[in-house]
């Protein structure tokens, strides 16, 4: 059997699962119950944000790249995203607590591209003096780096949250490096001072 002949056949497997349990979604609903976070994830094999958070049919848009990096075409299909959501009525949360996720991890293959400045740079449209700030070769900062940069995109609404992992791909676990906040502080009300 060839390896599409056995995809194919798993695939068989889930739809009769999916049809089973009522879990198939052949359109999307309106509004989104199920739908918790938009995970941005590295394309590596080893960290599928199904496996390794366990993620469920309909709970998360799942975006993968290589390292799981902010880059200009990254944040043009949220862009792209987004506007979907806004045509079709969508709505993710349901009002409730939804988070994005910054999904990076240890032994990542984009630190085999730290010798090879001029793909770095075009991959994030960059000037090489900028490459340091990325943290190529350190997925903690370069984690943090990421979640600073999507605060710094006015795109999302203030109430989601965004937090930074780094999955250790040698003990399976995912440590949370940027715990979760509201991707932008929410102006408040001045506290009246009791005199
Ligand atoms: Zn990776």
């Amino acid at each position: 059997m060839s390896t599409l002949d056995f995809m194919l056949e798993r695939n068989k497997d889930f739809a009769v699962h999916q049809a089973a349990r009522g879990t198939l979604m052949p359109s999307l609903p309106r509004a989104l119950p199920n739908v918790k976070a938009i995970i941005i994830g590295c394309a590596d094999m080893r960290v599928d944000p199904a496996y390794v958070l366990g993620i469920q049919p309909g709970e998360a848009v799942v975006m993968r790249n290589i390292g799981g990096r902010i880059t200009p075409g990254l944040l043009e299909q949220l862009g792209l995203l987004g506007r979907i959501g806004e045509v079709a009525g969508e709505i993710p949360g349901n009002g409730g607590e939804f988070n994005i996720v910054v999904l990076q991890h240890t032994d990542c293959g984009i630190t085999r591209l730290a010798g090879e400045p001029a793909m770095l740079t075009h991959y994030f449209q960059i000037e090489e003096g900028e490459l340091k700030a990325k943290a190529v070769t350190d997925p903690r900062a370069a984690v943090a780096a990421a979640v600073a940069l999507l605060r710094a995109i006015p795109v999302f609404p203030e109430g989601w949250l965004i937090s930074g992992l780094v999955y250790d791909v040698a003990t399976g676990l995912a440590e949370i490096v940027v715990p979760p906040a509201r991707i932008r502080a929410v102006a408040h009300e001045p506290i009246g001072i009791e005199s």
